[in-house]
């Protein structure tokens, strides 16, 4: 293990965005939001970004290729519009958002291999934070995640003046040896420390002990049919703000538009909430916002974990609690399904 005065840390972001991109979390209008590292930008403080760092291995919109169609020849040139060859770094993402990417990998590296999402986290190195102020809407204890340990390429720990480096993958030590370079070799008990201070924290949470173990044991078709979906749906707008704020959320659509040269073929982010989302030719299964609302927390409570070894579609960030604008989430529902002392 390194560490680094926090003084320094600056040093440390300008040697790694000499060589490749750097994000760090800033304050913005809108929160905290990762943004490309330059020289005198402040890390921010907050307890974790307003949007996830899915959206680097996941972005909102991407072209997927084009077509050049050239009507004389009658033929139609097929272009790899990829550009995701640059290696980058994100500096400051948390244990929950860390999680996150389990899920995602799950069903995007699971086969077939959605290669544009694969190309990002080959490129990509994640460093992570623990935290050490966790806010009241945080229950990634729910899920077994530790705040306080997060994985990741490197693990870093902020403890009084020092920032404290640990790395765990090779990608993670190419990265350590720049903090060593100005950094100092450092010993384990002031992070063993902090760590014991951030589960104390954690376990006084007003969520914290949501009893997912409980839903599980109900099965599927009691969950599905469930009379709590009867009311719980009733004020939800189906906006999809919880979809687009969640880390796990990983529902997408292609389309098509045409331009002076051919086809753009893109996909951009969908959400079950959507009266649209899964339209087929004949209609659609879920004909109302019950039933949407009801897809969305049966994929990431009941369906996820019963195809995935028992692991949820949640890491409880709690960010749909902090901004869906009618108060509905996640741990409500749990609550209402029976996930509760
Ligand atoms: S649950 Fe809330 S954030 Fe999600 S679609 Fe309904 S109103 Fe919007
Ligand atoms: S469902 Fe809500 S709490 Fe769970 S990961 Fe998504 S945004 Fe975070």
């Amino acid at each position: 293990m390194v560490k680094l005065n926090v003084s320094k840390l600056n040093d440390f972001f300008a040697a790694i965005a000499a060589e490749e991109k750097l994000y760090i979390p800033v304050d913005s209008a809108d929160g905290a939001a990762f943004r490309p590292y330059e020289a005198g930008m402040e890390m921010s403080k907050a307890c974790n970004s307003t949007r996830s760092a899915k959206d680097f291995f996941f972005p909102q919109v991407e072209n997927l290729v084009n077509f050049k169609v050239d009507h004389n020849k009658k033929s139609i040139e097929i272009i790899d519009n990829r550009t995701e060859a640059e290696d980058f770094v994100i500096f400051g993402v948390r244990a929950c958002d860390m999680a996150s990417f389990e899920i995602l990998d799950r069903v995007y590296l699971s086969d077939p291999v959605d290669s544009y999402y694969k190309n990002r986290r080959d490129h990509g190195v994640i460093v992570t934070a623990a935290c050490g102020r966790p806010q009241e809407t945080c229950f990634c204890t729910a899920f077994g995640i530790d705040a306080s340990n997060p994985a990741g390429d490197v693990t870093t720990w902020f403890v009084g003046d020092d920032v404290y480096f640990k790395a765990n993958t090779e990608k993670g030590e190419a990265l350590v040896a720049k903090v060593a370079a100005i950094g100092e070799s450092a010993e384990e008990k002031p992070v063993e420390d902090f760590k014991a201070g951030v589960k104390f924290m954690m376990g006084r949470l007003p969520i914290k002990d949501i009893k997912l173990d409980k839903i599980s044991a109900r099965g599927l078709m009691e969950n599905f049919n469930s009379p709590i979906w009867d009311d719980e749906f009733k004020t939800c707008l189906g906006c999809g703000t919880c979809t687009f704020v969640c880390p796990t959320c990983q529902c997408f659509d292609v389309r098509e538009f045409k331009t002076n040269e051919g086809v753009i073929r893109f996909r951009c982010w969908d959400s079950c909430m959507y009266s649209d989302f899964t339209q087929m030719s004949h209609g659609n299964n879920r004909v109302s916002q019950k039933e949407r609302f009801r897809q969305r927390f049966m994929h990431k409570l009941v369906y996820f974990p019963n195809n995935n070894e028992g692991i949820y579609g949640c890491v409880g960030c709690g960010r749909c609690l902090r901004s869906c604008p009618q108060s509905l989430n996640i741990v409500k529902v749990a609550k209402a399904l029976g996930g509760k002392d």
